[in-house]
């Protein structure tokens, strides 16, 4: 045995169990559509839900941004110095997120994963919903902390968490605002008080609910109207803001602790400035386009609808992710495959990104798609149902 062999013994027992990733290459932009092998799909596996990443505004911005500045950084801000751009973009988040202050990461993951390894360490207290994203999930074990979970959305089960942490010396509450593979929300109204009561501080994970939800965009604490009330808000740039990046927004104490302490924010070369322009044109838009946002929850109810009529199992919500909950995995690939023939690119998700046992599609809209696009889909969906081969 070479000290590598254990690769091949892991990807022949992936494959075995239908687990195995592959990547699979795109010709040409993101967007409505998208061409995979020589074929033009419609695209209901990205996050740019208000399909900025296409918008001529910001492409340009993103162009103009790298004349002007230069394709990079250079180096981590406490080095090379922060350039107009990271402070521009900083200040127009807070403002956004109605926050004193904000500091950008280079992407979401980051983020998380600094920002809870500086708040929490060993002797503290860390709780975080099951479902909460992978950079959520590695922060709090990378803190130190000890770490525990409570059952999706349940509000009781972290209750009974925190009434068990007299020990800890601190606490932290961390959630994704809206849940990436099951398009709910976390009951923030119900942990806000919780919060408060067991005096721990409360962490929101909103990658997917900034822009999307809320009256503003302003995402899930604004939808369920609990703004003000989150000690930690981290954000990307990567999903509705059509660029890529990740920020956290608080108090200015916050912040500075942050930049201090937030390894993934000291050790890593700032991002360059096309992004951030990018970014920054890409909020211009969410701030002056609300119809985006409706006609998002116009087709999200359309689809919701839609593909419930033709068959599938779709838990309830309101967010523009919708899962097709197929339950086994090879069915998963069977239904996503049998989609992508018919003409769409539905991407399945397996675990360990979900529980086993609840294998699924992840269908996301696009204030960019048409109705006739989710007819469409519905239709495929409804031949799959009821029994149709895909074609190869
Ligand atoms: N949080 C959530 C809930 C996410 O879904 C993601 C991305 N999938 C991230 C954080 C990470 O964001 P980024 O892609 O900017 O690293």
């Amino acid at each position: 045995m070479r000290p590598l062999d254990f690769i091949d013994v892991e990807l022949e027992e992936l494959r075995s169990k239908g687990l195995y990733r592959e990547t699979f290459g795109v010709e040409g932009a993101q967007g409505r559509t998208v061409r995979v092998d020589g074929r033009e799909l419609i695209c209901f596996g990205s996050n740019d839900y208000l399909g900025l990443a296409s918008d001529p505004r910001v492409k340009q911005a993103a162009a103009a941004a790298a004349n002007a500045f230069g394709s990079g950084a250079t180096a981590s801000r406490l080095v090379s110095g922060t350039m107009e751009l990271h402070e521009a973009l900083e200040h127009r988040l807070a403002r956004f997120k109605h926050a004193e202050a904000c500091l950008l990461f280079p992407t979401g993951y980051m983020a998380n994963v600094g920002t809870i390894a500086a708040l929490v360490e060993r002797g503290d207290l860390v709780i975080a919903d099951r479902f909460s994203h992978a950079s959520v999930i590695d922060g709090c074990r990378l803190s130190g902390a000890t770490f525990r979970v409570y059952a999706h959305g349940d509000a009781s089960a972290l209750e009974e968490a925190l009434k068990r942490s007299a020990n800890a010396r601190r606490r932290l509450i961390a959630t994704d605002g809206l849940f990436s593979m099951d398009g709910d929300l976390a009951p923030l109204r119900q942990i806000v008080p919780l919060a408060q009561r067991y005096n721990a501080a409360l962490l929101l994970d909103d990658a997917h609910g900034t822009g999307t939800l809320g009256e503003h965009g302003r995402g899930t604490a604004e939808h369920l109207g609990v703004e003000g009330q989150i000690d930690v808000s981290v954000g990307t740039l990567s999903k509705a803001l059509a660029s890529l990046g990740g920020f956290v927004v608080g108090s200015e104490k916050l912040i500075s602790y942050l930049k201090n302490r937030a390894r993934t924010f000291i050790y890593t070369t700032a991002s360059p400035p096309s992004v951030l322009a990018a970014a920054l044109a890409a909020l211009q838009i969410v701030e002056d386009e609300p119809e985006r946002r409706a006609r998002l929850r116009t087709l999200t109810a359309l689809a919701r609808t839609e593909l419930t009529a033709a068959g599938m199992t779709v838990p309830p919500g309101e967010a523009p992710i919708v899962p097709m909950i197929v339950g086994d995995t090879r069915r998963a690939l069977e239904l996503s495959a049998h989609l992508r023939s018919r003409g769409f690119l539905v991407p399945a998700v397996r675990p360990p990104t979900v529980p086993a046992g609840t294998a699924r599609l992840r269908v996301s809209l696009q204030a960019i798609h048409t109705e006739e696009d989710i007819r469409a889909l519905a239709v495929a969906c409804r031949e799959w149902a009821a029994g149709s081969r895909p074609l190869t």
